[in-house]
C-alpha cells in the first residue's frame, strides 16, 4: 500500500505548531491503540534541522522541549542561541571525530553512533567536561551501501566493546528505513532492527540497555510504532516540508 503523498505547510505561529503537535500526537496515539501499545511508550522527537530560531522560538513555546539536529555545526549554533529556553539537543546525524567535542558540550543526546573511533572520542571530551551522554547505536537496515550505521551483524561485537566508554549511557538502535513510499519495503527495515534488539537482549554486557527503538520520520512513523519505536523523529510533519533535499543529510537517498 502505497503511502499518500504529504502535505506539510510551513508553521509560523505557535498556533501553527501546536495544531501540528496535536494532530502528530494523535495519530501516534491512533497507531498505538492499533498496536496495543501505550501511547506513552513512545517519544516524539521534533527535528528541527533548516528551522530558523525565530520559528524554533515558536516552537518551543508550542510546548518542544527537545530538539533533534542532523549536522554539529548547526545544531551547536542554535545551542548557544537559545541557551536561555534550556533546551535538550539530540545529535540525531553522522559525527566525525573532530566534532566530538562539541557534541560532548551542548548535546543531551546522540542517536548515530556507528564506530569505536567515535565513542572513544566522545568518551574522552565527555569526561572532560564531566558530561555523560546518551546514545543510540545506529544500524544500517535497509541494506544501501550508501548509508550510515552498522551492518546488522557488526551491531553484537560493537556493544559488548562498549562499557569500556563511562560516560556513555548506551539506551538503544536508531534506524532510517528505506526511502520508498511503498510500505512494504519499508516495513521491514523496522521489523529488522526490532529481531535484532530482541537476538542481542540476553546477551547485553552490564551497563548497556538497548531498551529503546529509535526509527519513524514524517512519512513512516505510524509504520514504525506498529513495529516498536519507542522514539519517532518527526521534522516536516511539525515544522513544514523542507527546501532542502535529503541526500544532503544520507549520501545516496533520492531527492
Ligand atoms: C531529518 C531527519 C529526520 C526527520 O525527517 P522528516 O522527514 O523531517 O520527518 C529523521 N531522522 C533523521 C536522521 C533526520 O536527519
Amino acid at each position: 500500500m502505497p503511502i499518500a503523498a504529504p502535505s506539510w505547510p510551513q508553521a509560523t505561529t505557535v498556533a501553527d505548531f501546536r495544531h501540528n503537535l496535536d494532530v502528530v500526537h494523535a495519530r501516534i496515539a491512533a497507531a498505538c491503540a492499533r498496536a496495543g501499545r501505550d501511547p506513552r511508550s513512545v517519544r516524539l522527537l521534533p527535528v528541527s534541522k533548516t528551522v530558523d530560531e525565530a520559528r524554533l522560538r515558536l516552537a518551543v513555546e508550542a510546548g518542544c522541549d527537545t530538539l533533534g539536529e542532523n549536522k554539529v555545526q548547526e545544531a551547536k549554533g542554535k545551542a548557544e542561541a537559545m541557551a536561555d529556553l534550556g533546551i535538550r539537543w539530540s545529535v540525531i546525524g553522522h559525527l566525525q571525530t573532530n566534532k566530538a567535542r562539541d557534541v560532548a558540550r551542548f548535546a543531551s543526546e546522540f542517536q548515530a553512533l556507528d564506530s569505536l573511533r567515535v565513542a572513544q572520542a566522545l568518551d574522552q571530551r565527555l569526561a572532560q567536561e564531566n558530561r555523560t551522554l546518551d546514545v543510540f547505536v545506529q544500524v544500517n537496515t535497509s541494506g544501501e551501501a550508501s548509508k550510515y550505521g552498522l551492518d546488522p551483524i557488526e551491531v553484537a561485537d560493537f556493544v559488548q566493546q562498549l562499557p569500556a566508554f563511562s560516560q556513555l549511557r548506551v539506551r538503544g538502535l536508531m534506524t532510517l528505513a528505506v526511502f520508498s513510499d511503498n510500505t512494504e519495503l519499508v516495513r521491514p527495515c523496522f521489523v529488522r532492527l526490532r529481531e535484532l534488539r530482541e537476538r542481542l537482549r540476553p546477551g547485553l554486557p552490564v551497563g548497556v540497555s538497548l531498551d529503546e527503538l529509535s526509527m519513524g520520520m514524517s512519512g513512516d512513523f505510524e509504520i514504525a510504532i506498529e513495529e516498536g519505536a519507542t522514539v519517532v523523529r518527526v521534522g516536516q510533519a511539525i515544522f513544514g516540508a523542507r527546501a532542502t533535499p535529503d541526500s544532503q543529510y544520507w549520501p545516496g537517498s533520492a531527492g
